[in-house]
């Protein structure tokens, strides 16, 4: 029997991002949200267990090539999955501030100043309308703000993301409520950027 996926666990604390982001939600989105996209793409790859053998990023990134009795499934699933196991790991305890060194060169080579970045970022992620993501990827070399819907990756747009936003209701309505913009600024003290610097130095 080929290995399902597993959701991976918090790597820090569920109270570990207070006040920025509180503990309830983080118990909900992890153990609730998170848990349920991985055994919905699990119950959608049973049709096709062979996929198992592949990461989920993979599927992901070739679309076409997944059967199309599931290909939605594992859009949606698949995304949820990968898009929350990515969140994780690009926020965490003690940090903010700014990236340094090569990611710093590249968002102002971009951007003009990392103060620019955070105002296209920002913008994304409170403009995009219903349920979605906002991103920092790499894109042909670049980096880029994109946004996508749902739980669409950017890894199926060929772009590969280094940083992430989750603009669901369910990443902030216990707390922020309908303020949406006040959950994009907070998120700023939570960005792990020595995690996003590994992440770009991958690509
Ligand atoms: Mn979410």
């Amino acid at each position: 029997m080929k290995k399902r996926y597993q959701t991976p666990a918090l790597p820090y604390a569920y109270d570990a991002l207070e006040p920025y982001i509180d503990k309830e939600t983080m118990r909900l989105h992890h153990d609730k949200h998170h848990v349920a996209y991985t055994t919905k793409l699990n119950a959608a790859l049973e049709k096709h267990p062979e996929l198992f053998a592949k990461a989920p990023e993979d599927l992901l990134k070739d679309l076409e090539s997944v059967p199309e009795d599931i290909r939605t499934a594992v859009r949606n699933h698949g995304g949820g999955h990968v898009n929350h196991a990515f969140f994780w790991e690009i926020m965490g305890p003690n940090a903010g501030g700014q990236p340094q060194g090569q990611l710093l060169a590249a968002i102002k080579e971009s951007f003009g100043s990392f103060e620019d970045f955070q105002k296209s970022f920002e913008e994304a992620a409170t403009m995009l309308f219903g349920s979605g993501w906002a991103w920092l990827v790499v894109d042909s070399g670049k980096l880029a703000v994109e946004k996508t819907s749902n739980q669409d990756s950017p890894l199926s747009e060929g772009q590969q993301p280094i940083l992430a936003l989750d603009v669901w209701e369910h990443a902030y309505y216990l707390k922020y409520r309908n303020l949406r913009t006040d959950y994009v600024k907070a998120f700023w003290n939570v960005t792990n950027w020595g995690s996003v610097e590994e992440k770009f130095n991958e690509v």
